[in-house]
């Protein structure tokens, strides 16, 4: 069965105000190199975990039971499994999914670059990937990722581009 070929982004990437601020983070060469060739999927996982715009911010913050996302300002308010499970969700409404691009450095989003706190609020050694991009990954091994900062370099944007048409061929050779 052929599929379009769909890409997940961050929703403030492609300009929706879905920041806990209210603002967004539109990234113009996103669409304008990818509508014609891919689909593209806006995603705000925090926005979809109920969190709400505006909403007090969230950060990564290494606890006894592992790499959490607490409210910044009540980290009682624990939003780990909802933003797993909204990753969950997502990946069974969306088989189609080929690749993602994520907003760097978001307790939810980030891949790789975002900041881990120790519980006194120190910035930790380690970064680390946001909830709702790690379970993705997670769900999906393999599937090509890259964020807004590594986008913006030619090279990685067509390696990025050639590897979601990899990946989508694979998948769908593996459906006949
Ligand atoms: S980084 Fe992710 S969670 Fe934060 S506003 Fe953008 S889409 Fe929403």
């Amino acid at each position: 069965m052929n599929r379009p070929i769909s890409i997940g982004v961050s929703a403030c990437l492609l300009g929706h105000r879905v920041r806990h601020d209210g603002d967004h983070r539109l990234q113009p060469t996103i669409k304008d190199d990818l509508e014609e060739l891919f689909q593209l999927q806006p995603i705000c996982p925090e926005v979809e975990s109920g969190m709400g715009v505006p909403r007090t911010p969230i950060q990564l913050v290494e606890t006894r039971y592992g790499v959490r996302a607490l409210e910044i300002q009540d980290p009682g308010k624990d939003y780990t499994q909802k933003l797993g499970q909204v990753a969950k969700d997502w990946v069974c409404a969306n088989p189609a999914i080929c690749g993602l691009i994520l907003k760097s450095k978001s307790p939810s989003c980030g891949l790789g670059s975002t900041k881990i706190f120790n519980q006194a609020g120190e910035i930790s050694a380690a970064t680390g990937y946001g909830v709702f991009a790690q379970t993705v990954r997670d769900l999906l091994p393999g599937i090509p990722y890259i964020d807004e900062i590594q986008f913006s370099d030619q090279q990685a944007r067509i390696q990025f581009i050639h590897a979601v048409q990899h990946y989508h061929s694979a998948s769908n050779s593996m459906d006949i």
